[in-house]
């Protein structure tokens, strides 16, 4: 069984949100055209208390893009985003919503950041989306979405440590460059571990055996 999981396609991560991904929009004309391809599509969305130490101003005299420690654990500060049941927090109205049959919430302890759909940053707690995909017999995963060179990478890279076959649909995902060459480095990182790369249009080839 193949599972699309598509990572955080936000309001808030698009053109007028409050942490917006350049381009971002760009991914889902492309998420729309391959969803039918999968026996399982679900989604992730990034689900915060407005409280959340992911913002730089619940921090005393911090700015957004400066690196604090949370729990022993380096959090990068962003501007407020996708605060639980806010209008940012939603998806996109042309996104197909329709065929997720699941959506996982991640980021929704103050105190801890979720970059992975599976786990948060300190893997303590798990989303259930491992125990979902395994429910369905998930063998192979395509992971997509927002932003590449954060949620999608760590995404994938806890999907091929999981023991699943891991691709990354590059087309389909946009990042955020926080610092200079980030995409870069993250694909390069995907691809040392072991995670297949592609172009949406190289799906059918993927599936018939021949890549
Ligand atoms: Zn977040």
């Amino acid at each position: 069984m193949r599972a699309l999981i598509i990572i955080d396609v936000q309001k808030d991560f698009l053109a007028n949100g409050f942490l917006v991904v350049p381009e971002g929009e760009k991914v889902i004309p492309v998420i729309n055209n391959i969803n039918h391809h999968f026996d399982v599509v679900v989604a992730t969305k990034d689900w915060h208390p407005a409280s959340h130490k992911s913002f730089a101003c619940n921090h005393h005299e911090r700015e957004v893009g400066e690196i604090v420690e949370v729990n022993d654990l380096p959090q990068i500060l962003w501007p407020a985003h996708c605060v639980s049941n806010s209008d940012g927090a939603k998806f996109p109205e042309d996104l197909n919503t329709k065929v997720i049959e699941k959506v996982f919430e991640k980021g929704t302890k103050e105190d801890v950041d979720d970059y992975s759909g599976f786990f948060d940053n300190g893997k303590l707690n798990d989303t259930g989306l491992h125990d979902y995909l395994q429910s369905k017999g998930v063998k192979e995963v395509y992971v997509a979405g927002i932003a590449l060179d954060f949620c999608v990478k760590y995404t994938a890279l806890d999907a091929k440590a999981l023991g699943y076959k891991t691709f990354m649909i590059e087309d389909a995902s946009k990042g955020i460059n926080f610092r200079p060459n980030d995409v870069q480095n993250a694909i390069i990182d995907m691809k040392v571990s072991g995670i297949r790369v592609i172009h949406s249009r190289e799906l059918e080839k993927v599936f018939s055996g021949d890549y």
